[in-house]
């Protein structure tokens, strides 16, 4: 009964953000002035304060321009179009669910972090597919704005944050998608 309660529960997680992640794009394009355009694929493009983008359910594509001018920002978000699922991030988002529903197992606060950690990984890896499209259409790298000042900090950002850390982000190895993402973390962190 447990396990299905902690489905059921999953399954509700997953609908509450995709329908929550919908109905905040849609308030956030209500206000923007998007236009068409196609590059490589058809989406919108937004004047926004930030660099982001969305997918809605029903598969428009959003691409959201900041204020200052930055081609490398701008491919990263097209790729996120280009490449990633949006729904799938709900799907992630809620897993970190599942091992709380199960308490009180002893090790669910555990398989939790655990799960949480794992997640981040996999959008550690969209993020830099993301950037390595970048890198690829402008030849431009991620410019660094808060790089990691010691290793505590670099640890701490390559388990829990989505995108990897700064300092990574700026090496030439991270573009070469033939190098593995784990190499990069045990190289930032045993260098
Ligand atoms: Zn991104």
């Amino acid at each position: 009964m447990e396990l299905e309660l902690a489905i059921l529960t999953y399954l509700i997680a997953v609908a509450f953000l995709l329908i929550r992640n919908h109905l905040i794009a849609e308030e956030i394009v209500k206000e923007l002035e998007c236009h068409k355009k196609f590059n490589l694929i058809e989406y919108y493009e937004c004047k926004a304060n930030d660099f982001f983008s969305f997918k809605t359910i029903d598969g428009e594509r959003f691409l959201f321009v900041g204020d200052n001018e930055n081609h490398h920002a701008y491919y990263h978000e097209l790729g996120h179009l280009i490449f990633d699922d949006f729904i799938a991030d709900s799907f992630l988002d809620a897993s970190i669910l599942l091992p709380v529903l199960l308490l009180p197992i002893p090790w669910s606060l555990m398989g939790a972090l655990f799960l949480y950690i794992i997640t981040k990984w996999v959008k550690k890896n969209w993020e830099r597919r993301a950037d390595i499209f970048a890198f690829e259409m402008t030849g431009k790298k991620y410019s660094s704005i808060q790089p990691e000042s010691n290793k505590f900090i670099l640890l701490y950002r390559w388990l829990f944050w989505s995108h990897p850390p700064e300092k990574v982000r700026i090496e030439n190895e991270y573009y070469k998608k033939e190098i593995p993402l784990i190499k990069l973390f045990f190289r930032s962190l045993l260098a």
